[in-house]
């Protein structure tokens, strides 16, 4: 049996040159193979060319490039792609593709399912399995990347899909540092957009890096007594707690807090539940982004007549606030918001439960 060879997907250049230094004298060598493995999606050494052969063949014995798989692929009408990624211990995440005229918006995970039971999101149902490492962050775009032949077109990233990233924010933030490189996939932390139920300790820790991704704050209710009841992370770290911190919480310029607010039919699509909000947020640099509720299959929650959704819309517009309604998308794969949970082979309840409209722009 020849020795099990190391993997080398997921590390950061200073890891590779740490790796590899028994096989090169060259540092620089691992700077070309960081280079070949984010930057050009290669994971065969034989075809790093710029490598002297007799250390690729080393490489090949000791050392192997396995990037995650896609388990499967399932593609919406309306272009959205959801895919299953597996991971090496058998275990799988989701990760959607969404394009949206000429922009793509990658939507990745962070955690195999999600500890925090918010009562809307079928994700909660998992439970939490584990945590990911930054190479299977990491290793979610580059799939994507791959599948969809994306060299050399930008994209937004987005970590709104399973799980929650402050509760894994050392290797969220481990796999932006390596998809900033230029080397790699030249997608700077800034223009990413880390989604949280608004975990205090992980916004102000969050806080403290000199490069951040954006924030959104996944709000859904304006009172604590609604909100311990839909998000339980809500009893540990209520909403005056939440907003003290997103007040200190340092913005760059132009820079806003998107607040993702999922409107529930008959739970928090009032006209009152809008000037709660614009009053929470009053004095903030943000802004909202309304989610329409999609169907779990749970039958405890159903989405807003289209026109209550505009009018909650245009009530904080009314009153100051900058608000986008979030487009729909992949519902009827289970792709969309709150609906990543490994399902397969499930028609979405109750029919055709979305509804499009014209709706503006994601903000992510
Ligand atoms: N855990 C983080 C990252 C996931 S983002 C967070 O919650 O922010 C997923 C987004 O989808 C969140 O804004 C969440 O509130 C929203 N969501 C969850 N369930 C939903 C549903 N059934 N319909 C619409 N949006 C939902």
């Amino acid at each position: 049996m020849p020795e099990p060879t190391q993997n080398l997907f997921g590390s950061e250049e200073i890891t590779l040159r740490e790796r590899l230094a028994p096989v090169t004298p060259h540092p620089f060598h691992a700077g070309q193979i960081f280079h070949w493995i984010y930057g050009r999606g290669v994971t065969d050494f034989g075809k790093m060319t710029d490598l002297p052969l007799p250390i690729r063949a080393v490489l090949n014995d000791r050392f192997r490039i396995h990037p995650p798989a896609i388990a499967s692929v399932a593609r919406a009408a309306d272009g959205t792609t959801k895919f299953t990624i597996r991971l090496e211990d058998g275990e799988e995440v989701e990760s959607v593709l969404i394009p949206e005229g000429r922009r793509i918006t990658l939507c990745i995970s962070s955690q195999v399912g999600c500890a925090l039971g918010c009562r809307f999101c079928l994700t909660a149902e998992m439970g939490l399995r584990r945590n990911l490492t930054p190479g299977e962050i990491v290793g979610q775009v580059w799939s994507l990347r791959q599948h969809a032949g994306l060299f050399d077109r930008t994209f937004n990233l987005v970590l709104m899909g399973m799980g929650e990233p402050m509760c894994n924010l050392d290797a969220v933030m481990a796999a932006l540092g390596i998809l900033a490189d230029q080397r790699s996939f030249a997608t700077p932390i800034r223009r990413v957009t880390l989604s949280t139920v608004g975990h205090v300790p992980g916004i102000r820790a969050l806080a403290r890096y000199p490069d951040r991704p954006r924030l959104a704050i996944s709000l859904v209710a304006t009172t604590d007594a609604q909100r311990d009841r839909l998000m339980p992370i809500n009893r540990k770290y209520p909403i005056r707690e939440l907003f003290s911190a997103l007040r200190e919480y340092p913005l760059r310029p132009k820079e806003r807090i998107t607040f993702e607010f999922v409107l529930m039919a008959g739970i928090n699509d009032s006209l009152e539940e809008a000037r709660r909000l614009a009053r929470l947020l009053h004095g903030l640099r943000s802004k909202v982004n309304l989610i329409r509720y999609n169907r779990t299959g749970r039958g405890e929650f159903s989405p807003p007549a289209e026109y209550r959704v505009k009018r909650f819309r245009d009530r904080l517009l009314e009153l100051g606030i900058p608000v986008s309604i979030r487009k729909q998308k992949g519902e009827e794969i289970y792709a969309a918001c709150g609906q990543l949970a490994l399902r397969r082979d499930v028609p979405p309840p109750g029919g055709k439960a979305g509804g499009g409209g014209p709706q503006s722009g994601r903000s992510g």
